[in-house]
């Protein structure tokens, strides 16, 4: 059953979110059946690159699309195809981009690790970054004085991980693009809405296949038609080491097709994590309840408080043991140092909870032998 035991690797139950450290998503049957199918046969990719493009229009209501291996890939091509366009010469020289508009105006607050450096990833793209302001405050003065004749584009990032307050607005960011006849690049990586930013005005929007999407290893870029012609074209050159094959572009448009038609879970998932904390009742020193996700999203996470004296151990060392247990089970435990590790209902596959469920008991038995 499981695809990663005959390797030796240990079966992951992922109660944590969408995370690419943990493979992504685990796809629907569609989306598996159309990545397999692709793989199986053989089609015109840059024919197959339009029609995704096409799709990707549809579904985002931007004009055109560019599919990609994955968000940071679409970052490096936006970049790319910003700076080069769709000449051949300074696609081929690329990430050289030497006397070219190379600057990349980004706020510093947005400028926070996502695994990998927003700068690095806009190196690849032949472009330099230039942050603005402080890590948390960026005035739009700061924008407005960073950007001139160098300037290639403006960068925002919308993400949990960057700065929540104190940034300027993507709205102050276009306006001042628009003076300079400028475009702006979005990485909305991880974000669900796939038009707000299209329909906000900026030029070029960056999604991930693997997370909000639910496909597999995969990207996406999204706007105007003569960038996402030049992102496309960025395949013969910067783009090469970071193409995304046949396969991937099937699962990525059959996850489309699939997030088009999505019903709401949210209910259902709040139902799982009642059931879980009902069947942990009784332990004592371990308090289970609902909580809706901090930025107000329909989710419903099973969040468990620790009191260390009764239950002998913390909650940290709960979130261990599930980690480096058979299967391994990550939990949210970023605030396990305040005694609580919650389970996330979103990425468990059917029946997990009751998995999760045995082995906190297991846990909690052995502990107080
Ligand atoms: C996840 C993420 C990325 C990277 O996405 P990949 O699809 O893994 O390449 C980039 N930016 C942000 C804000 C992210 O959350």
């Amino acid at each position: 059953m499981n695809r990663f035991a005959q390797y030796g690797c240990r079966p992951v139950i992922n109660a944590s979110g969408k995370m690419t450290a943990l493979g992504g998503s685990a796809v629907a049957s569609e989306v598996a059946a159309a990545v397999g199918e692709a793989a199986m046969d053989y089609v015109d990719v840059s024919d197959f690159m339009e029609a995704a493009g096409r799709a990707i229009a549809g579904a985002t209501g931007a004009e055109d699309g560019c599919p990609t291996s994955g968000a940071s890939a679409g970052m490096a091509i936006a970049v790319a195809a910003v700076i080069a366009g769709s000449d051949p010469k300074l696609i081929g020289r690329l990430p050289d981009s030497e006397g070219l508009r190379n600057e990349i105006v980004v706020q510093k607050g947005h400028s926070e690790p996502f695994g990998a450096f927003v700068r690095q990833m806009i190196a690849l793209g032949g472009g330099r970054t230039i942050e603005v302001g402080e890590p948390d405050l960026t005035e739009e003065r700061h924008i407005r004085e960073a950007v001139n004749d160098r300037t290639a584009a403006l960068f925002y990032v919308k993400s949990h991980r960057t700065a929540q307050s104190g940034m300027q607005s993507l709205e102050v960011m276009i306006a001042a693009a628009r003076e300079r006849g400028l475009p702006v690049i979005v990485d909305a990586a991880a974000e669900e809405d796939l038009r707000r930013y299209i329909a906000a005005g900026a030029e070029l929007v960056i999604y991930s296949g693997a997370k909000a999407l639910e496909g597999p290893t995969s990207g996406l870029i999204c706007g105007r038609a003569d960038y996402m012609r030049a992102c496309r074209e960025q395949y013969d050159g910067i783009g090469r080491p970071m193409k995304i094959g046949k396969e991937g572009i099937a699962g990525l448009l059959a996850a489309l097709e699939r997030y088009a038609d999505r019903t709401d879970e949210s209910e259902r998932q709040k139902e799982r994590m009642l059931w879980l904390i009902e069947e942990l009742r009784g332990i004592e020193g371990l308090r289970g309840s609902i909580v809706q996700d901090e930025a107000g999203r329909a989710i419903y996470r099973a969040k468990l408080e620790v009191d260390e004296a009764a239950l002998g151990f913390d909650a940290a060392r709960l979130a261990e043991r599930l980690k480096t247990g058979e299967p391994a089970i990550y939990t949210r435990s970023h605030k396990a140092g305040l005694g609580v590790i919650y389970v996330d209902p979103r990425p468990l596959l059917p029946g997990q909870e009751a998995a999760i469920a045995a082995r906190i008991k297991e846990i909690v038995q052995s502990q107080q032998k």
